[in-house]
């Protein structure tokens, strides 16, 4: 068994890497690399509370106790700048070299811009981290015109924020329909809706945004509409995982780190956890809050004991948006009708392949139907369309 196991990367995946290896009995040398000054923390309140109080609390992973327990050597902020496979050996920015028996690779991802000028301009910001937060939150308080570039999940959740502090918001979003990757269009043209109904200007099909400075403020152009200055934007156009350590050590890489069900990489010795790790059935990176605890908590366990259980759950997230609780369940396909039952709470949204089983179910507040939703899957029940869009008739009655 390992003397040293190495984690790089101190987010969501790598915390639970750490906790759940201590959990299952590794009372080796377990060192953590991180170039976050922070201790673990979860990411999804940095688009939503974070922003709206002056004083917002930071989310730790885990309590002061909890993490002094797990006894961890801490490199940071420091980065992974290499891997040496043959010396096995994780080469830092500090020029240290941390030898292991096993590696975990957790290094999320980082937000793209649409050019290098965006970087350079002070109304520009993007949301990762909580740093990131820190000082978009300084940045919506700077004047009341904010634009989003991008109208993903992030762009969403942080037009409804804005809008909840006053802001004037603006979303400039490339393709024809919100949230396109990971939505159908009924689901994006009920979203479309509620930021409509909540004031937000949304342009769709607005192809390549502009940037230009106008004595500080943020100039933005686009096919869809003149240039428009900003006192604050916010670009939400998707990341670029952290995979080019794992790629330069000569591992599988495809659009991520290329895992198998237990977590493991093309090398027995490495692994990879998170939004970087690519899901080993689905072929994508599923980048959400589940995914980062639940496949990592799974593959340190694989770790410590190579018979336990496979991880391959599909994909879950949810989303608040001006006080509503949306949760996603499931992929959409190609083939796929979408029935939507309209409830007083909110709707629901079931897209159903010809065979009538659910592939997808996007719910407006209604987590009990989430929950059903997962047995129907799981049992791969097929189901009847006029049930689903008829709110006289009990869905609980499909247990
Ligand atoms: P990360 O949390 O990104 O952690 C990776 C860490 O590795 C970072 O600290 C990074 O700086 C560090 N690192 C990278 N490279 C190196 C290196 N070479 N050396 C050292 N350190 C390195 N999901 C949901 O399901 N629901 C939500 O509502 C939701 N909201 C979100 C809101 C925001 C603003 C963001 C950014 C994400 C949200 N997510 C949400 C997604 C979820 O938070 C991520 O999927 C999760 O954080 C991924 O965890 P991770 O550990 O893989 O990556
Ligand atoms: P995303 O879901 O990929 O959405 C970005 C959107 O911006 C896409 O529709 C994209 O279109 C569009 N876009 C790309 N380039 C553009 C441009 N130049 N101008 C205008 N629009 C452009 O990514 P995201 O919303 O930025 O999220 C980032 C990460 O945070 C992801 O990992 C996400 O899972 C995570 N996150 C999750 C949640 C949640 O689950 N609730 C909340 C916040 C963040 P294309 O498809 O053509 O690229």
């Amino acid at each position: 068994m390992s003397d040293t196991i190495v984690i790089i990367g101190a987010g969501q995946a790598g915390g639970w890497t750490a906790k759940t290896l201590r959990d299952k009995g590794f009372t080796g040398r377990l060192v953590v690399v991180g170039d976050e000054s922070w201790d673990f923390y979860e990411r999804p309140p940095l688009s939503k509370s974070a922003l709206q109080q002056a004083q917002p609390p930071f989310s730790p992973l885990f309590s002061a106790e909890t993490l002094a327990a797990l006894n961890l050597e801490w490199r940071r902020p420091l980065r992974a700048e290499a891997i040496d496979r043959a010396a096995q050996e994780v080469v830092l920015s500090s020029g240290e070299r941390l030898r292991y028996d096993q590696l975990v690779i957790a290094t999320g991802g980082q937000a793209r811009l649409p050019g290098r000028e965006w970087q350079a301009h002070p109304r520009v910001y993007t949301l990762r981290s909580w740093d990131d937060a820190t000082r978009l939150r300084a940045g919506l308080s700077a004047g009341q015109r904010v634009a989003v570039v991008g109208g993903g999940w992030i762009g969403l959740e942080i037009a409804a924020t804005a809008r909840g502090l006053g802001k004037a918001v603006t979303v400039f979003e490339s393709q024809p329909r919100l949230c396109q990757r990971s939505v159908d269009p009924d689901v994006s043209s009920g979203l479309l809706a509620l930021h409509q109904s909540h004031g937000v200007t949304v342009h769709l099909n607005c192809g390549a945004v502009t940037l230009d400075d106008q004595q500080g403020l943020a100039l933005i152009g686009s096919a869809a509409t003149e240039q428009q200055a900003f006192d604050c934007v916010v670009v939400g156009i998707g990341v670029t995982l952290n995979s080019e350590l794992a790629a330069r050590a000569g591992l599988k890489v495809a659009q991520g780190i290329v895992v198998d069900a237990r977590g493991r990489t093309s090398d027995p010795a490495i692994f990879a956890v998170g939004d970087v790790a690519q899901h080993p059935r689905l072929g994508l990176c599923l980048q959400s809050w589940a995914w980062a605890q639940n496949q990592a908590i799974a593959t340190a366990a694989a770790m410590r004991d190579p018979q336990a259980p496979e991880y391959d759950d599909g994909p879950w997230l949810w989303s608040d948006q001006y006080g509503h609780n949306i949760q996603i369940l499931g992929l959409p396909g190609v083939a796929d009708r979408t029935w939507i039952r309209r409830q007083p709470a909110g709707d629901v949204y079931f897209s159903l392949d010809e065979r009538g089983r659910l592939t997808q179910l996007v719910s407006f507040n209604d987590p009990r139907t989430v929950k059903l939703a997962r047995r129907w899957q799981a049992s791969d029940r097929e189901l009847d369309p006029a049930q689903l869009v008829n709110p006289e008739f009990s869905l609980m009655s499909l247990k």
